[in-house]
């Protein structure tokens, strides 16, 4: 769970990048940084920081206290920015990204979303050879290869590298001059491009040219390595395969208003959530979305169902997602959602939530209802029981974590206390978008690893 974004041509080029990052922050809280290019320097050092995008960057100079990022020093006309949430190598700065080497008096910097699936392998393989890694992520592999390729455009330096590796990346890539975005050949993550005053402008989710006030152009195609220049565009192809695209990304990951994979999630949520009333009604009172992964599904539910929303549960918006934020997860659930008595009192309610994943925030949630004088509470998923790890980008616990692996429906439904408990089916989840159902990758349900 990554955001990346880059611009190219713009003279507020960091300013603008910085604005897209905010947009981007859902996609990770835990460090960002922004590398900028004049065409001639590349402005590398002190570019990154741990936290949130709010809290590293700051105008001037002068604020600049240990950890921060001034903006007045990010100078040029070319960015590529990060939101980090870290799936290979460990939470550090370190491993903050954009990363950057310096070769044979070039500069490259990129900003990775995704996980790559063969990195051990490869990285083995460059150690033996004499290569020094700087950081333990995934991400620095891409670097490395690139820098060997005995190719001379950087279209066809990244081909050379990005055929070397397999899994998930969508990323952004600089040279003093130049801008990559590229995109796997499975397209598991998002990428678009878009258009401001004339400049391009790449970014994880469209949320983000909403953000800048941006107009969104195309998404960058699966397998696509997108060079832009001075020249303009040009594009080179990896490979064809299959699509993969991360059906996570429309349950949980990006944000409602995005355009991602050619639909509008907050669209395919709601969609999420006519299905489920479909294949699990339950006779109740009114219908209560845990805030706000469960919003758009649980508003879906109330349509189909004909029973009312209700806002049961209010959301402290000061507080980190619990999903991302990996440390005191029961104790972060009182803190970020507290009930409306006067809506739940008495009541039978359906709460509506976009997953489970090791069921103790889910526990807590039902027994906020209960105490807050719920009479029946039923528990609706916008997605099918999480039973496997996620090996391309997803922050997943291990296997053994997920409730879903281990215990059967109706013992999820005695965990959390609950008086029923329906899962959305695969089946009925993939007929809720426009595609071909063999386009998502949906190996965190039922295992089946595309790589
Ligand atoms: Fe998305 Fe799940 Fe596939 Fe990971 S395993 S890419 S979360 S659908
Ligand atoms: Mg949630």
């Amino acid at each position: 769970m990554c955001g990346i974004f880059a611009i190219y041509g713009h003279e507020k080029a960091a300013r603008i990048t910085y604005e897209g990052l905010f947009g981007l922050q859902h996609r990770g809280q835990e460090s960002t940084g922004i590398v900028t290019s004049d065409g001639i320097k590349v402005c590398k050092d002190k570019c990154k920081g741990m936290g949130l995008v709010s809290e590293v960057y700051v105008e001037t100079n002068k604020e600049a206290k240990e950890g921060r990022v001034a903006l007045e020093d990010l100078i040029g006309n070319i960015a590529i920015g990060h939101v980090r949430y870290s799936t290979t190598g460990d939470s550090s700065a370190k491993n903050a990204q954009p990363i950057t080497v310096n070769h044979k008096g070039n500069v490259y910097a990129i900003a990775h979303n995704g996980n790559l699936t063969n990195y051990e392998k490869l990285k083995n393989e460059l150690e033996n050879q004499g290569s020094v890694f700087k950081t333990s992520s995934d991400t620095e592999i891409i670097l490395h290869l690139l820098v060997r390729s005995k190719k001379r455009s950087l279209e066809n330096k990244v081909y050379d590298a990005l055929n070397n590796v397999r899994g998930a990346y969508s990323l952004v890539l600089m040279s003093k001059d130049e801008l990559v975005a590229a995109r796997d050949p499975h397209g598991f993550r998002p990428l678009s491009l878009g258009k401001l005053d004339g400049a391009y402008v790449v970014a994880s989710e469209t949320c983000a040219f909403d953000q800048i006030g941006a107009e969104h152009v195309k998404d960058i195609a699966p397998g696509e390595i997108l060079r832009i220049n001075k020249e303009g565009e040009k594009s080179v192809f990896l490979l064809e395969n299959q699509h993969k695209f991360c059906i996570f990304e429309y349950i949980y990951m990006a944000r409602p208003n995005s355009y991602v994979f050619n639909e509008y999630v907050h669209g395919v949520r709601e969609e999420f959530g006519r299905q489920l009333a479909m294949e699990h009604p339950v006779k109740a009172d009114i219908i209560v979305p845990v805030p706000d992964s469960g919003t758009y599904a649980a508003w879906g539910y109330s349509q189909k169902s004909g029973i009312m929303l209700k806002f049961g549960l209010s959301r402290n918006h000061y507080i980190p997602r619990t999903f991302i934020q990996p440390s005191s997860r029961s104790k972060s659930v009182e803190l970020k959602l507290s009930p409306v008595k006067k809506i739940l009192r008495d009541k039978k309610i359906v709460l509506v939530d976009d997953s489970i994943v090791r069921a103790t925030t889910m526990g807590k949630i039902v027994q906020m209802a209960r105490s807050a004088g719920a009479k029946e509470v039923h528990v609706r998923i916008s997605s099918p029981p999480t039973m496997h790890p996620c090996y391309y980008g997803i922050d997943t616990p291990t296997k053994e974590e997920l409730i879903a692996s281990s215990k059967t429906l109706e013992e999820i439904k005695s965990f959390i206390k609950a008086d029923s408990l329906g899962y959305l089916s695969k089946e009925g989840m993939l007929k809720c978008t426009r595609r071909n159902k063999k386009e998502f990758c949906t190996a965190c349900f039922d295992g089946k690893y595309p790589i």
